[in-house]
């Protein structure tokens, strides 16, 4: 098992850096998702890991071996990752056994025969050995091509969006298996996904990044219930930003007063963040709560969402369970969880800063 490491990591292609990294750290044997927008640096720190870029300043190490660094550079060949590309990238002249010997040219041919038979036995994929790629669904393409990327016996797994090409109904069974695979392997992985649930689902941590930075580190927990600022928050999930004013009793909002976090001094709060499954819906008016009026009532199948009108004409998003679903024009009220408020204060020119509280 092998732990991959970066220090101040610096890249860029043309003037501004498309990766900036002070310190990131993929455990021995954890699952660990780069997850960020289109655009914010994931591909280009998952090909930095793999040897397919160069950093301009800065170290990368696999397991305490310096990888690259102003003296050193590990080629890719040499680096003994295994790649797992969007797109498989399986040749499609040679049949599913042969992909996956390919790159097996430290054995003879009947050891690197055997050995592609063993790891397609791993992922299930032993029957269609003879098979050629396009006579395999998406999933068992998206197997195969993770069967070549395990076979040498990599110290690391990297994946990007390895996910994204396989349709909706079979895409959480192949990630759930995926997931299943690699923990019972034991495999250190990176993997690069820009969607959240995805993520959620599959990572012991996740590196949430942005503009080529690494904004939080942490479990999904974390991030979901502790995020660093409001980028984290509402890239995890819904937000309401509800208006908020900072008096001697806390932070008044329509929705009630929550407390003024530790640390907050003198800074300014112009608003607070609430996830809508901290807004409590209230079928009935309890008139020691805050009452409006449902204005869009959105079934999502688990839950629903749903839209309702303070008296300011202030609209929140409460999430509800589906056999509750309200009608649009449902007189309710609403309380509110506290502990899933998030508080970002503004700076002293009222811009909004990067630092918790
Ligand atoms: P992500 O995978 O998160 O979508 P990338 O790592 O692919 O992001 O890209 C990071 C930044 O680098 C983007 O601004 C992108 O336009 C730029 N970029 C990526 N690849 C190249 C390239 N080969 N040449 C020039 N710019 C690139
Ligand atoms: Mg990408």
């Amino acid at each position: 098992m092998s732990n991959l490491v970066f220090k101040n990591v610096r890249h860029s292609y043309s003037r501004a850096y498309s990766v900036d990294i002070d310190y990131l750290e993929v455990g021995s044997g954890k699952l660990v998702c780069l997850l960020g927008p289109s655009g914010c640096g994931k591909s280009t720190t998952l090909r930095l890991a793999a040897g397919l870029e160069s950093p301009m300043e800065g170290e990368i190490l696999i397991n305490g071996e310096v990888m690259a660094n102003d003296d050193i550079f590990v080629g890719p060949e040499d680096r003994r990752v295994g790649l797992v590309f969007q797109d498989y990238a399986l040749f499609p002249h040679l049949t599913v056994r042969n992909n996956v010997s390919f790159g097996l040219t430290h054995l003879s041919g009947s050891e690197a025969k055997a050995r592609a038979l063993q790891i397609l036995d791993t992922v299930g994929m032993k029957d269609a050995a003879d098979k050629y790629p396009h006579m395999l669904s998406g999933g068992e393409q998206q197997r195969v091509a993770l069967a070549r990327a395990l076979a040498p016996n990599p110290r690391l797994i990297l994946m990007d969006e390895p996910f994204s090409g396989l349709d909706v109904v079979l895409r959480n069974r192949v990630r759930d298996e995926t997931q299943a695979l690699l923990k019972e392997m034991g495999t250190t992985v990176l993997m690069v996904t820009h969607d959240p649930e995805e993520a959620m689902r599959m990572a012991d941590e996740i590196v949430l990044m942005q503009n080529g930075q690494v904004i939080q580190q942490g479990t999904a927990g974390e991030l979901y219930t502790n995020p660093v600022n409001e980028f984290v928050a509402s890239f995890l999930g819904d937000v309401n930003r509800v208006p908020a004013e900072k008096t001697d009793n806390g932070l008044k909002t329509e929705l009630g007063t929550a407390p003024i976090p530790a640390g907050l001094d003198d800074r300014i709060v112009s608003e607070i963040l609430v996830r809508p499954e901290a807004i409590r819906f209230l079928p009935v008016i309890d008139t020691t709560q805050p009452t409006g009026e449902v204005v869009l009532s959105r079934n999502l199948g688990a839950f629903c969402l749903v839209d309702v009108q303070l008296p300011s004409g202030f609209r929140v998003t409460a999430r509800v369970a589906t056999v509750n679903q309200p009608e649009v024009g449902t007189k309710c009220s609403l309380s509110l969880n506290l502990t899933q408020v998030f508080v970002f204060p503004a700076t002293s020119n009222g811009e909004k800063t990067d630092k918790p509280v």
